[in-house]
């Protein structure tokens, strides 16, 4: 695994997840720390997250609202201030034409170098302990946001009504896997880890501060692959194109993608 190095110049940064709270436990601290540097990031939140109590008698309109209220201030704890949520149904989430073309419209518009997703290949996921069953949703976003950067977001015949959107192609340079088993990267999280955990237990419906001790003991085992106190680790694809490297100043080109 790899230490992260800095880019050359600010870029904006697209977090693709399924749940309000999914980029609190994995990318909030990368986030933090990629907007200390100046770059703009923009959250992704496609459920409603209305499947995060199994109360009795729950309010389930009341919850999702907490919940949305819960991810802006989680967000705004580590300095990103574009927050959408899509609204689909926690817990019954599928990759299907809709969700990629609703991703797709957002790509375009936000314009990424770099997208955020999670791993849509991870089917159970060893943890320090035990094995995690990896939640449905986090596969179907995955793949979603996957197909939404390639082909979709880059192709001009595919989802024609985007162009009458007026939403022109765009070409994703960097894709950072999140929750993977298969990781080649990880972020040095060590300065800004007190606002990961800040963000994180915002989510107040969701978890106590006892998930303090869990995460930071996951963080330290990434920060020592690399050599640093605290790490966040992804499975990054690069597809920087050949007339795109002398702009981006990018040596570390691992893959140039054939749009083909
Ligand atoms: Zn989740």
């Amino acid at each position: 695994m790899e230490l992260e190095k800095p880019a050359a110049k600010p870029i904006k940064i697209l977090v693709i997840v399924a749940h309000p709270d999914d980029i609190e436990f994995g990318v909030g601290g990368s986030v933090a720390a990629w907007t200390a540097a100046g770059h703009e990031v923009t959250y992704v939140i496609v459920t409603d997250g209305s499947a995060g109590s199994n109360a009795k008698d729950v309010d389930l309109g009341a919850l999702v609202r907490q919940r949305e209220l819960e991810q802006l201030e989680a967000a705004g704890i580590v300095g990103v201030h574009d927050v959408r949520f899509l609204g689909y149904k926690d817990g019954e989430l599928q990759p299907d034409i809709e969700l990629r073309r609703d991703l797709t419209r957002i790509i375009r518009e936000v314009q990424p170098y770099r997208v955020v997703i999670m791993d849509p290949t991870a089917v159970m996921i060893s943890m320090e302990s035990s094995d995690y069953i990896n939640h449905p949703d986090h596969r179907a976003v995955g793949e979603a946001s996957l197909y939404a950067i390639f082909p979709s977001a880059e192709t001009r015949p595919i989802f024609p009504e985007l162009l009458d959107e007026g939403l022109e192609p765009h070409h994703v340079q960097e894709v950072y896997i999140v929750l993977t088993d298969k990781p080649n990267l990880a972020v040095d999280i060590s300065a800004v880890w007190d606002r990961k955990i800040k963000a994180l237990l915002a989510h107040r419906s969701q978890v106590g501060a006892e998930v303090a001790d869990m995460v930071r003991r996951w963080d330290e085992r990434t920060g020592k692959e690399v050599g640093v106190a605290l790490g966040e680790s992804f499975r990054v694809m690069r597809f920087i194109r050949t007339e795109d490297v002398g702009e981006s100043g990018a040596e570390d080109v691992q893959a140039v993608a054939d749009p083909s």
